[in-house]
């Protein structure tokens, strides 16, 4: 397996030049002539998971569309995220045949946030974008998002206009969730924005910095910040291979989403239970009041039960909301890497 051109150490990041161009001394520059700078290296990165039938179709045209991009050198990182099918036999392939082409391998499935951060993190290029491996993201973008990176931005962002490929119900739980998200969260994430975007080095670099576990892309992408530009694009269909996104997991990314950048979810409890206490108390009062003017009254079971079951479920409900954050608290404590890489296979660009 190891036998495409294996080289771990090939990680050192050949930006140094790039980054620094003040450490050419003065010698070298005056041999040089009319010292030309170095093509921009641009790094498509690739979280891949069961993606055997799309692979192929993926290479083929993201290879031809990236080769008409004028000034620039490519690379195409591809994460396998511990895909069960042939994808990293796949993408090894790839490897031997188009030395642009690098595959870094995690040691088990850690979701496409892990994934992507694997790539990000392992890119070494001045501009990076990350795309799907399906072609949902058209590759065609990518000269405009340069385009648009050249004219100053850090960002380019791929806003979906049309997003007639995906369903109905996938829209309207999409929309709901950036509007509750944005309700809630004092970082506002752009709406029908993916992760397939242009990202500068310096945005790179920032969101390696932010240690946590838990990464929702899309609100990390945001939190950082930087000048950010917009294109649009129609979403296509997946050109092949089935989503490996269930309504569980879209429904466990939106928590994810909302608890990683708002405590407000915990915080209206103190409210709500202030309120229902309130309520509470009022009631308490008027009750004595009565029962001292009528004497007892034997009946009420029944609004005493509904009570207790309305503030026994208000309870739980809080309870489960604290239970999140408690979790999240714990796994960050934790402090285990985001991802294990297994093995990085391909040549130095
Ligand atoms: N993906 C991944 N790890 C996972 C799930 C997905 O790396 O655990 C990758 C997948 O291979 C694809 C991208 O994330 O390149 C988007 O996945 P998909 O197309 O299934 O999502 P959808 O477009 O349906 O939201
Ligand atoms: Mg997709």
């Amino acid at each position: 397996m190891k036998s495409a051109t294996f080289d771990e150490h090939a990680v050192k990041p050949r930006l140094g030049s790039r980054l620094s161009p003040r450490t050419v001394s003065a010698d070298a520059e005056a041999m040089a002539g009319d010292s030309q700078e170095a093509p921009t290296l641009l790094s498509v990165v690739v979280p891949c998971y069961n993606e055997q039938e799309v692979l192929p179709l993926f290479f083929e045209r993201i290879v031809d569309e990236l080769e008409r991009i004028a000034d620039i050198d490519f690379e195409i990182v591809c994460v396998n995220d511990g895909s069960r099918d042939n994808t990293l036999a796949i993408l090894l392939g790839a490897c031997r045949t188009d030395a642009r082409i690098r595959a870094i391998d995690l040691s088990r499935n850690f979701g496409k946030e892990a994934a992507l951060s694997a790539a990000i993190a392992e890119a070494r290029g001045d501009i990076i974008v990350p795309i799907d491996a399906d072609l949902q993201d058209p590759p065609e973008l990518i000269a405009r998002m340069i385009e648009k990176w050249r004219e100053g931005y850090d960002i380019v962002l791929a806003k979906r206009m049309d997003r007639s490929a995906d369903t109905l119900a996938k829209r309207w739980t999409a929309a709901a969730f950036y509007r509750l998200h944005n309700a809630l969260s004092d970082v506002e994430i752009p709406e029908n924005a993916g992760d397939f975007r242009l990202i500068s080095r310096e945005v790179a670099d920032a969101l390696a910095q932010l240690p946590e576990r838990h990464r929702f892309m899309k609100g990390l992408f945001a939190w950082v910040g930087f000048r950010t530009a917009e294109i649009e694009y129609k979403r296509e269909p997946r050109a092949a291979g089935k989503t490996k996104f269930s309504f569980w997991k879209l429904w466990n990314f939106a928590v994810e989403g909302v608890t990683s950048f708002s405590t407000l979810p915990m915080r209206i409890w103190t409210y709500i239970g202030t309120f229902v206490a309130f309520c509470a108390v009022v009631r308490a009062v008027m009750l004595t009041v009565r029962t001292l003017i009528w004497g007892v009254d034997v009946p009420g079971y029944a609004s005493l039960a509904t009570a207790i079951l309305l503030l026994g479920g208000i309870q739980l409900i809080g309870l489960g909301i604290l239970g999140e954050y408690v979790g999240r608290i714990y796994f960050e404590v934790k402090g285990r890497p985001i991802y294990v890489v297994k093995g990085r296979y391909g040549s130095r660009v």
